[in-house]
């Protein structure tokens, strides 16, 4: 009998820009707009068998803008208000680090930083997840670098419906 690959593919998603507005380093939840379509397409991503998997550099930690545990804070709320709409987010991913962090601590090159695919190969890794089928979603050309390092396909979103778009992808797949 032939094995059949169990772990499911990645949806790798960017999140200021993608699932809420980038707003310039947003970190406090009473400031944060969601994307429209934001809850239809992580409910569509999950019946599709997606692991939605959030990959996002904060470089605002390194520049002393805010803190982890904000970040934490944010997440945390994300999540609920997602388990809210009877969606799913799988996982957190951010990098922290910048090369040019007035902290010392949070100094430095990171593969994890995209346009590097440190927190993608995390993720496939890890969780574990399948790299066939898996794909990213961001709004910079470093996202869809990021995800090409990685071996996946990149998805350059505009900024209008998330779930209008997330529909063509899988439609496309
Ligand atoms: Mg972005």
């Amino acid at each position: 009998m032939e094995m059949t690959d169990q772990r499911r593919p990645g949806a790798f998603l960017d999140r200021d820009g993608v699932l809420i507005e980038d707003t310039g380093y947003p970190h406090r939840i009473e400031e944060v707009r969601w994307i429209p379509g934001v809850m239809a397409a992580l409910r569509r991503l999950n019946a599709a068998g997606f692991a939605v998997c959030i990959v996002t550099n904060q470089a605002g930690v390194a520049r002393g803008y805010y803190d982890e545990a904000a970040v934490g804070r944010l997440h945390h709320w994300m999540a609920n208000e997602a388990r809210a709409a009877g969606a799913r987010l799988d996982g957190f991913a951010y990098c922290p680090f910048h090369a040019a962090a007035e902290a010392p601590r949070y100094r430095r090159e990171s593969p994890r930083r995209k346009p590097g695919p440190g927190m993608i190969e995390d993720w496939l890794a890890h969780f574990p997840l399948r790299r066939d089928g898996s794909f990213l979603i961001g709004d910079r050309a470093t996202d869809l670098e990021a995800a090409a390092a990685a071996g996946i396909p990149g998805h350059l979103f505009p900024g209008d419906d998330l779930d209008a778009f997330v529909a063509a992808i899988l439609k496309g797949n």
